[in-house]
């Protein structure tokens, strides 16, 4: 999950982050190394996996920011503790121009994750059904990781020395969670240390560190006016070089929300027209939109998405931003040469087999255009998420349980994908299924499954393999 914990959005038909992670061992000193790369230079210098890397030019190795930063040159200095004895040791390790260290580290802050002081009502962990894992409920809200992967974070968590720690190291840009201007909702939507938040933001502008801002837009909170002076608050600093408006999200898990944007096509175009005109003025100023509204706006307004030169680069696009227009765009690349579609289509049906890709209900009719095109051939499997409920429909909350009711009992003579963006790094789904259970299950039904994303350009490599084709 993104540090900050509202319900992913569109989420991703093939979206992939940093892999950036917490270290799973954070109470112990330093950072453990996980891999040597042979003949690098930590390899030269006896450093083996299992080993922690306590300091580096004396400083605590407490996070990769820390060894980017320090270990930005040709020798470093390090200690290093070597568990099988217990002895720590100095070392300098040297390097020619361009050569890595040759080390990796377990995860991306070693002292702990920060958590978060918040308590934002549509915060996800409050949402979650109960008996979900331990691993959904952990609030983080790490600035560092805001750096190193993307995550957005409030800012109510940080110290002074954090915040000197963000400039003294140019850490731009940072990924902030704004939601709302006006101290009062602020404080309605995040809690009792909202007011932090807006403080160290205004500390990072001035020393002109660059922010991609997001609001999660809440019917009846932070909609209306309170979106006009949040809006207005961007305008008036251009370190913001991009807004993400999101929509409040809500599972069957919670009493607080029962409707939102999803509900309501004519208040959903209506954002998007309270928009429009800071987007024609931000790019009459500066030549990029920066207001930019997700793709369940679009889908929930029912209207078609802009175009891609609306999207400033997609700075937002692992949020949910863009994903749709650059689905998309792929798909009419792909369709304009067909040929290498149809020769998919008939390498399946030399192999018997019948393509049906699976994705989340709101993505379905965008996959399908693809899918389902006369080129290549195939079906789209809508997942309805009864796990989640609520008006959560996106293809990366799929989980194991709907999936595996919602499929046929037989699958024989199908090509079944699986979105690459339903699991986690350890493969696993949001309902604690690992991915080889789910392939066994599939593959004892007669399915031929794959597990890849599902972007037009990605399918077609993946298809090709699996065919022979490639
Ligand atoms: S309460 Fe914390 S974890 Fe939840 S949405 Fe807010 S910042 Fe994120």
């Amino acid at each position: 999950m993104p540090a900050d914990q509202q319900l992913p959005t569109i989420a991703a038909y093939a979206g992939v982050r940093a892999d950036y992670a917490p270290s799973a061992h954070p109470d112990a000193q330093g950072a453990l190394v996980t891999a040597v790369r042979p003949e690098s230079p930590a390899d030269d210098m006896g450093i083996e996996p299992g080993m922690r890397v306590l300091t580096v030019n004396g400083q605590d190795l407490t996070d990769m920011i820390v060894w980017l930063w320090e270990a930005d040159d040709e020798t470093v200095d390090l200690t290093v503790l070597d568990p099988s004895d217990n002895t720590v040791s100095p070392c300098t390790l040297e390097r020619f121009e361009g050569e890595d260290w040759g080390l990796e580290f377990d995860g991306a802050v070693f002292d702990g994750m920060r958590t978060c002081v918040n308590a934002c009502v549509f915060c996800f962990m409050t949402m979650l059904p109960k008996g979900s894992r331990d691993s959904l409920s952990i609030r983080d809200d790490d600035y560092r990781l805001s750096f190193l992967q993307g995550n957005f974070v409030t800012l109510t968590n940080m110290t002074d020395e954090d915040v000197d720690n963000v400039i003294n190291r140019c850490l731009s840009p940072m990924n902030v969670s704004l939601h709302a201007i006006t101290p009062e909702v602020r404080r309605r939507i995040m809690g009792k240390n909202a007011a932090r938040g807006i403080e160290v933001l205004e500390r990072l502008m001035a020393a002109d560190i660059e922010i991609h801002a997001q609001i999660v837009l809440c019917p009846g909170i932070n909609d209306g006016e309170e979106l006009d002076r949040t809006l207005a608050y961007c305008e008036a600093h251009p370190q913001i070089t991009s807004l993400g408006i999101v929509p409040l999200g809500f599972t069957k898990h919670q009493n607080r929300f029962t409707t939102s944007f999803s509900d309501d096509p004519a208040a959903a175009r209506a954002i998007i027209e309270q928009v429009r005109p800071y987007q024609q003025r931000a790019y009459e100023r500066f030549g990029r939109h920066t207001f930019q509204m997700s793709d369940e706006f679009y889908l929930d307004a029912e209207v078609e998405v802009p175009p891609a030169t609306w999207y400033d680069g997609y700075p937002q696009y692992y949020d949910g931003i863009g994903m749709i227009r650059s689905y998309r765009d792929d798909t009419d690349e792909m369709l304009s040469e067909p040929q290498r579609l149809e020769r998919i289509r008939e390498g399946l049906s030399r192999a018997g087999l019948k393509l049906t890709v699976v994705s989340g209900t709101s993505a379905a009719d965008t996959v399908a255009r693809f899918v389902e095109s006369d080129a290549l051939g195939g079906a789209v499997a809508p997942i309805r998420n009864d796990y989640f409920g609520g008006n959560v429909d996106v293809t990366g909350l799929i989980c194991a349980g709907d999936l595996l009711a919602q499929l046929p009992r037989s699958l024989a003579g199908v090509m079944l994908i699986l979105p690459s963006v339903m699991f986690n790094a350890d493969g696993m789904t949001l309902d604690g299924y690992h991915q080889t259970d789910i392939l066994n299950e599939l593959t004892r039904r007669g399915a031929q499954a794959l597990i890849v994303s599902t972007m037009p350009r990605e399918l077609a490599d993946a298809l090709e393999s699996a065919l022979g084709l490639s």
